[in-house]
């Protein structure tokens, strides 16, 4: 049996439900066999990742998924067996977060103008310790029964026009490269398809993101369609870059792809695990 992997999840650590022990055992239930902990902006869950991990028998790749700014548009890197210890990425992290609740700040600022108050206290309550993304802004306007579901409060007030959407500027995408890079990790550019960048700023991306020592796109995930593995599997091969393969997990009920059900990667791809050691001999 080929092995499992689903190197792209979340958990209570950022915007998932499950705590990362649990997202671990939950994966391990649904046959993974090598999962990445892809939390964003934070990779205080490894840890706990880690040691579940050894208890439910399956391999844990230590991973993160960097928010990152590239001509106006927010894209996602995923970093995958990076140093959790690397002090270069924890302190970048830390900066970013620390900009990401200043950014939150600002939405409810927004939204108070919009008639909706404490929307900040509010998110920041349901994100518990974890950092403060849009997703616990929606959580918490569906709490207050204005908008049916996480959905449409994207759609409603979240997104760039809405009220409580706010211009930011994430980590410069050569510097999310380099501190994966530099962590001993490598760098993968997360669901490519999401991005509505057209032709030409695609293929510009991908330059780019090569130039800087990026290794990996994103090709099965839960934000493509089947016709688009194939597009992006097609471009992976025009760039000389491995493909990657993830559901990006956020929790029971609230993901677009149950864990464990991905498609295999097209057969010209080259996975971006061929030359991990810890998997040489076991394909
Ligand atoms: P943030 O990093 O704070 O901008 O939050 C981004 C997160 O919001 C993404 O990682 C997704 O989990 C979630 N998200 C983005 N767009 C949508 C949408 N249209 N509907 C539901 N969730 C979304
Ligand atoms: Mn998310
Ligand atoms: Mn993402
Ligand atoms: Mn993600």
């Amino acid at each position: 049996m080929p092995l499992n992997f689903d190197l792209h999840a979340h958990s209570s650590v950022s915007d998932g439900l499950l705590s990362p022990a649990d997202l671990v055992a939950y994966a391990a239930a649904k046959g993974v066999n090598v999962l990445a902990l892809t939390d964003h902006d934070d990779i205080s869950g490894l840890p706990a990742a880690q040691a579940a991990a050894e208890a439910h028998n399956i391999a844990l790749i230590n991973g993160v998924e960097i928010s990152v700014t590239w001509k106006k548009r927010t894209l996602h890197i995923v970093g995958l067996n990076i140093d959790p210890n690397n002090l270069a990425l924890q302190k970048a992290l830390a900066l970013v977060r620390i900009a990401r609740d200043e950014r939150a700040q600002q939405m409810g600022e927004g939204l108070a103008k919009a008639g909706i108050a404490d929307a900040y206290q509010g998110a920041k309550r349901l994100a518990k310790q974890s950092i403060i993304t849009r997703v616990h802004f929606a959580r918490y306007l569906v709490e207050l029964g204005l908008v049916k579901d996480t959905k449409s409060v994207f759609k409603k007030y979240l997104v760039k026009g809405k009220p409580g959407f706010v211009e930011h500027q994430w980590m410069d995408l050569q510097q999310a490269i380099e501190l994966i890079t530099q962590s001993g990790g490598t760098a993968v550019i997360a669901h490519p398809g999401r991005y509505d960048l057209g032709s030409v700023n695609m293929l510009q991306l991908l330059h780019e993101f090569r130039s800087y020592g990026g290794v990996a796109i994103e090709v099965v995930t839960s934000s493509h369609t089947p016709p688009q593995y194939q597009q992006f599997a097609k471009l992976a091969h025009q760039f000389s870059l491995k493909s990657s393969q993830g559901s990006d997990y956020h929790g029971p009920g609230i993901s677009f792809m149950e864990m464990g059900r991905l498609a295999d990667l097209p057969s010209n791809c080259v996975p971006v695990w061929q030359d991990w050691p810890q998997f040489q001999s076991m394909q």
